[in-house]
Order: C-alpha cells, then structure tokens, then sequence
C-alpha cells in the first residue's frame, strides 16, 4: 500500500492550485485526475471553457508560479466592465478609476490547469497521477484508505475532494447538499470577428436572461446567451451560420461582422454542501458550492478555498502541529462557507431582479443601475469586492 500526507482527488483548476499552495509544506502530496489536460499550441482556436478571473486569483496564480506560464500560453487583460438593461441606463466600472491596470484576465480554463501542472512539476514532494481515479474511499483511525480506478491502494492522512459538482469523492461521505436547478440555462460561443471591443467585458440584461460578450483577444471572444431552457436547446440543434444570424438579431449591435467558431450548451444548479468537513475528507471549490455564473465567480471562490486551507496547513506544519487536526478543519469551514453563501444570494437576487418583464420592475432596476453609475466611491468599493482587493 502507498502512502502519502495530502491525497488530492482532481486535478482541475482548484485542485491543482490547492497542490501548488500546499507544495512548500514539504508534505508528500498525491494529485489524482480523471483526465489529461490536452497541451497548448498558440494556433488553437480558443476553448468553450473560460474564466474570468479577479485580481486575487492573479495573484494566488502568481503564488503558485503558475502566472508567468499562463501568460506564455494566453491570457486576456480587459479594463472596463458594463451592465445595462436599457441603453443610457448604464453601470461601467473602469479600472482606471481604482488606478489598476486591469479588471480582471479572460483565460481558459484549461490554460490555468496547464500553467498549475507546470509548476507543479518541480515539486519533488507533489507526485500527478494521471489518468487515474477514486472507486473508493474508506475513512480510518489514520485517515483514509483509498482504491484508484488502476487497482492501486493508498493511504493518506487528509483528503481533499477537488473532483468538481458532481464530486464522487463526497459521495463516500454523508454531507448532505443543498441544491436546485434555475429556470434558465446557457450557451457559451466562441467567436471570431474584426471590430470587437478588446478592453471591455458586457452584459446586457433581458426579461429571458443575460447576453454577455467577454473579449479572448483582439480579434477572438466568447459570448454567453442565458435563456430558457427549451430556447437554448433548439439553439445548440442550429449550425454556426444560423446561430451567428440568431445572435444578430437578439444580442447588442456592437460586434460588428464575425463568425462563430464553437458553442456549447450547460445546465445552471446552485449547490451547496451542508458541511466542507467530515473526517480527514474536506471539500473544496465545486465540490462544496455551485453558482449562477452570471457575474463569473465561481474559480474565484474555489481559488479562495485553496488559499483559506493551505494558510491553515502552513499554519500547523510551521508550528510542528498536526495539519489534520479537526479544529484548523473547521476553521477552514467557518472561513469559506458564509464566503461562498454570501455570494450564491448576491447572485441569485441578480438573478431574479433581471429576470422578469414587469414594467414597474424594469423601471426601478434601470433606474437602479443609473444611480450605481452615479455613485463614485460606492461603485469603486463594489468594483474592488469583486475583484478580491
Ligand atoms: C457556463 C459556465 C461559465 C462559467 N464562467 C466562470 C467565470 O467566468 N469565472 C469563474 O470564476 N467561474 C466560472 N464558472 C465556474 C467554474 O467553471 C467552476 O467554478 C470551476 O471550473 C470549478 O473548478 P474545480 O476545479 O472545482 O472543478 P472542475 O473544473 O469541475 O474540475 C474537476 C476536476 O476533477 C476531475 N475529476 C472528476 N472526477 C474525478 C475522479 N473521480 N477522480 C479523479 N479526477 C476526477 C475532472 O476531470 C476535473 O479535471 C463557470 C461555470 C459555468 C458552468
């Protein structure tokens, strides 16, 4: 049987992050994933899959020495964030106004993962097994005992279920989850066109749901079209030529001529885990909470996770203390999960604001949106919440 201090089961964006956080430990760490990213080459057309990530999660990217590879690969800077309903009834923030350079970066998501395997490899006490995965877990007096897809069997002292919404290392405990599927669903379609706005991320809110550009480059970008579930399902049936001439005639007039390269279509659940802990078996980023992804946070919370508990572990392998001990657990837990239930609400009441078409209603939130625009140092203090400053 093998053993390790920290088993890691997935290797996506949060996971791997969590590793290279927990790298300096020195604890022998073992990251388990499904499957291999596929490498970068610059002529690839961008990927469906895209985050948009804050300042913070830049910076805990540059803490894990991922950041300098990620921008090798690719990654876009955008300066200026706009929410409107009606035109003239706008909310810009402007990074400008908080003397930053950027909002946030465009990256895709599996540029992230490479540039964290990347750095992972230099670790000697980080080992990647890949392809590989969890078919069970059995909680120990030690910690766990844990059966791979390949037969092998290992022993770690903590394990970390990194393994997404659909977490089958949570399915070997007992937290319950809290969970509900929303009205609508999304598309997300990737493009090509020649008059982009490169430096400025939209949402244009509609009765049916957002339309959103979110710019990849200069002259690539990913839109995002919200809408009922039926809606989007006959769109994912339509080829690139007819979905393009759909998005003519229900997103803003502001792309000028292009094309559309790639969509595809998914589900929106809220979830959330009514516990982060249970033994030596602690929940991190999709694993513990989805959420509406509305205004693109969702890493950005899992990334938060990664640090809360890689500060805690720090904490007690510098002080010579046990890393497993329940107590810096739960702190990890009462850090994160009023965190993450704070921003599922502030979503949802986004959601359902925006998502009705009564006249009154529509009224008011325009008018809201236009005195946020208005009010200075109150909208420059939301724009740094958001962007983890
Ligand atoms: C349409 C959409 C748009 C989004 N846009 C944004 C955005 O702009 N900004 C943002 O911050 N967030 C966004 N999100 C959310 C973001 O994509 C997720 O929060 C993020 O991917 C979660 O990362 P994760 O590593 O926790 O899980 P995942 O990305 O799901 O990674 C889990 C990993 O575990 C592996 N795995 C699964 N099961 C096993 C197993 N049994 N054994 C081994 N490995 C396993 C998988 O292969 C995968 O690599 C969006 C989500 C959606 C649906």
């Amino acid at each position: 049987m093998e053993q390790c201090d920290i088993a890691i089961i997935g290797g996506g964006m949060v996971g791997a992050l969590a590793a290279a956080l927990l790298a300096p430990t020195g604890l022998q760490i073992r990251l388990v994933e499904a499957k291999a990213p596929t490498p970068f080459a610059p002529e690839q057309a961008p990927d469906l899959r895209v985050s948009s990530l804050s300042a913070t999660s830049v910076r805990l990217l540059q803490q894990a020495n991922a950041w300098a590879s990620i921008m090798a690969m690719r990654a876009w800077p955008y300066q200026r964030l706009e929410a409107y309903e009606w035109q003239g009834f706008n909310t810009t923030f402007n990074a400008e106004d908080i003397d930053c350079a950027f909002l946030g970066y465009m990256v895709e998501n599996r540029l992230v993962q490479l540039g964290l395997w990347h750095a992972l490899a230099e670790w000697q006490n980080v080992h990647i097994d890949c392809p590989n995965g969890l078919t069970d877990l059995k909680q120990t007096d030690q910690g766990a005992t844990l059966t791979l897809n390949n037969g092998q069997v290992l022993q770690a002292k903590l394990v970390l279920a990194c393994d997404g919404a659909e977490s089958h290392t949570r399915s070997f405990t007992d937290i319950g989850m809290t969970a509900w599927d929303y009205a609508q669903s999304c598309m997300l379609i990737s493009m090509q066109g020649d008059a982009l706005e490169p430096d400025t991320t939209w949402q244009q809110f509609t009765p049916s749901g957002p339309r959103a550009f979110l710019p990849l480059g200069l002259t690539t970008g990913s839109l995002v079209w919200y809408d009922q579930k039926h809606r989007i399902k006959a769109l994912a049936e339509l080829d690139n030529e007819a979905l393009a001439e759909q998005v003519r005639l229900h997103f803003p007039d502001r792309m000028g001529h292009f094309k559309v390269l790639d969509k595809g279509q998914f589900a929106l659940r809220r979830r959330h885990a009514n516990q982060y802990v249970q033994g030596c078996v602690v929940l991190l980023g999709d694993a513990a909470h989805t959420i509406n992804p509305l205004a693109g946070q969702g890493v950005n919370l899992g990334f938060k996770d990664a640090q809360a508990l890689s500060d805690i572990i720090h904490h007690a392998v510098e002080g010579g203390l046990d890393f497993t001990d329940a107590k810096g657990l739960q702190r990890y837990q009462q850090q994160r999960r009023g965190d993450n239930l704070l921003m599922q609400g502030a979503m949802d009441v986004c959601y359902h604001t925006f998502s009705n078409d009564l006249l009154p209603l529509k009224i008011l939130r325009n008018l809201g949106l236009s005195v946020a625009e208005r009010s200075g140092p109150l909208k420059n203090k939301v724009m740094k919440y958001a962007m983890g400053l």
